[in-house]
């Protein structure tokens, strides 16, 4: 997510301060956040505090056509998805509406310590184009509502649901440090024929590494901050992350091939499921599409459709499709835009 936050000088360091640790657990979680703030404001130094990517705007006191128009220019230079905005002054909302470019979200927040909200959404005649409330609580809650507004602003609504190990990156065992990410030959180019088909990549993976208590939620977050960053060089971003944390034994209904995460991610994201798909490795990431009518493609890295409880689930999942690798995956799904009807599983 290229999320944009502007810490314009509204009010004392202690005010910005949950806002930035926001914007700290963002950047962790491997998000591209650029911090504007007026040179030499509270916000400046925050950001310095914190080591924040920090960049300095001119002073904005009067939304002048001319100071607009520069701060404009600043704003799409950052080639920005999402615009978050900290304060409570009522300049820079005519200011981020009258962009030019449609990514931009408007995000306004609310002062946590005055609980009240921004009044007014249409400001000299601008109209803000999302106003969303963020509050100040937890960093994973807020990440999925960031998520799902830029989801929702980016137009196409229709995912490949993606598996991670031996499907994205090289199936290695499970991974315990960021280092151990390898991305296979061909996602690169497999991610970038999807994104230029319209479709958003949300990645949906089993880690019971973390149930075991072999991996940290915290240390997960880092691994995942490193495949958003691998990818992104390849000029793929990532619409979300959902990971299953629990062991076989604790039977949730999230672990694939359970449909869980596929669920959760259309119920946070406002999914098109009737024009989704899966791409997998093993016969769980078949079974999680298949049982909710998704067609699912097996690639035949990683596992392969070798996985452990392959012999049980091939009874009852069949994959639309199987294909050599990712590139082979994201071409077939293009050629079938229309999808195949599929049968669900029992
Ligand atoms: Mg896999
Ligand atoms: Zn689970």
């Amino acid at each position: 997510m290229r999320a944009l936050f502007l810490g314009f000088d509204g009010g004392s360091t202690r005010a910005q301060e949950p806002f930035a640790q926001l914007a700290l657990a963002l950047h962790l979680k491997g998000h591209e956040i650029v911090w504007l703030a007026e040179a030499g404001s509270a916000a400046a130094l925050l950001a310095q505090k914190l080591e924040l990517p920090n960049h300095t705007v001119p002073r904005i006191r009067v939304v002048g056509a001319r100071r607009t128009l520069a701060i404009s220019e600043r704003i799409s230079d950052q080639g920005s998805e999402l615009v978050l905005y900290q304060g409570d002054r009522t300049e820079p909302i005519a200011l981020f509406s009258a962009l030019p470019y449609p990514q931009v979200s408007l995000v306004e927040f609310y002062r946590a310590e005055k609980g009240q909200a921004v009044r007014q959404k249409s400001v000299g005649g601008f109209l803000a184009r999302t106003v969303h409330r963020v509050a100040f609580s937890d960093p994973q809650q807020e990440e999925r509502s960031l998520e799902s507004i830029r989801f929702r602003a980016r137009g196409g609504r229709r995912v490949v649901f993606v598996d991670r190990d031996g499907t994205l990156n090289a199936e290695v065992g499970p991974i315990r440090v960021p280092g151990d990410l390898e991305i296979l030959p061909g996602v690169g180019e497999g991610l970038r024929a999807l994104d230029k088909g319209d479709y958003q990549i949300v990645v949906i993976t089993n880690q019971a590494a973390v149930g075991r208590g072999d991996l940290t939620l915290a240390q997960l977050d880092c691994i995942h901050g490193r495949l958003r960053e691998l990818l992104r060089r390849e000029g793929i971003e990532i619409s979300a992350i959902y990971s299953c944390p629990h062991t076989p034994q604790a039977e949730c209904d999230c672990r694939k091939p359970e449909p869980g995460l596929i669920l959760q991610a259309a119920g946070d994201l406002g999914i098109r499921m009737e024009e989704s798909w899966v791409i997998g490795d093993s016969m769980r990431d078949i079974g999680a599409g298949q049982s909710i009518g998704i067609p699912s493609i097996l690639v035949k890295t990683g596992w392969g459709g070798a996985d452990p409880r392959a012999a049980e689930l091939e009874g009852k999942f069949t994959p639309a499709q199987k294909a050599r690798d990712f590139t082979a995956a994201s071409e077939w799904i293009l050629r079938h835009e229309s999808r195949p009807r599929v049968r669900r599983g029992t």
